[in-house]
């Protein structure tokens, strides 16, 4: 039976690499993969993935209106497929986390799922939301705040490096950066604006 997979993290603990490692395991085997991501995200050009460490291949993508479950099975008619791997996936919609049950159910191809878990207020994406609630799997992939402790938290932090946590959930061309800290240094930042909070250093 094919499963439902949610890898999910922090901003920048490789969700990207693991993805492009999971399809090439399957491609080296002579199996076919698809490869989705959301359209909100060109950092990389139209329809790719790429990781920090300069992995990339070619994508399909989706936005909140793509059905996925009819793209999918129209897909796998002209090519049987192994595996879809989705990328940005707490961009999903709850309709489209249910339309990939069908695939993992239906279609018995197993779907592995990468995202963020929260946004910078510390709140589940919708895409999230549902994953959590009904993938079969759930796997966090780990990385570090400075201190040393797991990050599971993303800070938004505007043109002057102060951090806050109100606004919209997306923000497309602004100057802000994000970077992940853990609960305990992403409180800090908030409560008090403190850049020892967020770097570990006083500045
Ligand atoms: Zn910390």
């Amino acid at each position: 039976m094919a499963q439902l997979y949610f890898y999910y993290s922090a901003m920048n603990a490789g969700k990207s690499t693991s993805l492009l490692q999971s399809s090439y395991n399957y491609q080296e085997r002579g199996m076919h993969t698809l490869i989705f991501t959301a359209e909100i995200d060109d950092r990389y050009g139209k329809g790719r993935v790429a990781s920090r460490i300069g992995l990339s291949s070619s994508a399909a993508l989706f936005n909140k209106n793509t059905d996925l479950l009819n793209e999918i099975d129209i897909a796998h008619i002209a090519q049987p497929l192994d595996c879809i791997l989705l990328d940005e996936s707490q961009f999903l919609t709850r309709e489209q986390v249910k339309q990939l049950t069908y695939v993992t159910d239906h279609l018995d191809i197993p779907v592995l799922c990468y995202g963020l878990r929260t946004d910078f207020r510390g709140e589940l994406f919708e895409g999230s939301t549902y994953l959590l609630a009904w993938a079969d799997k759930l796997v966090e992939l780990k990385t570090v705040c400075h201190c040393g402790r797991k990050a599971n938290m993303v800070l938004r932090l505007d043109a002057q490096g102060q951090p806050f946590h109100d606004g919209a959930q997306v923000v497309i061309g602004g100057n802000e950066t994000y970077i992940s800290v853990c609960r305990k240094h992403y409180w800090q930042a908030i409560e008090q604006g403190c850049q020892h909070a967020i770097f570990g250093r006083s500045v």
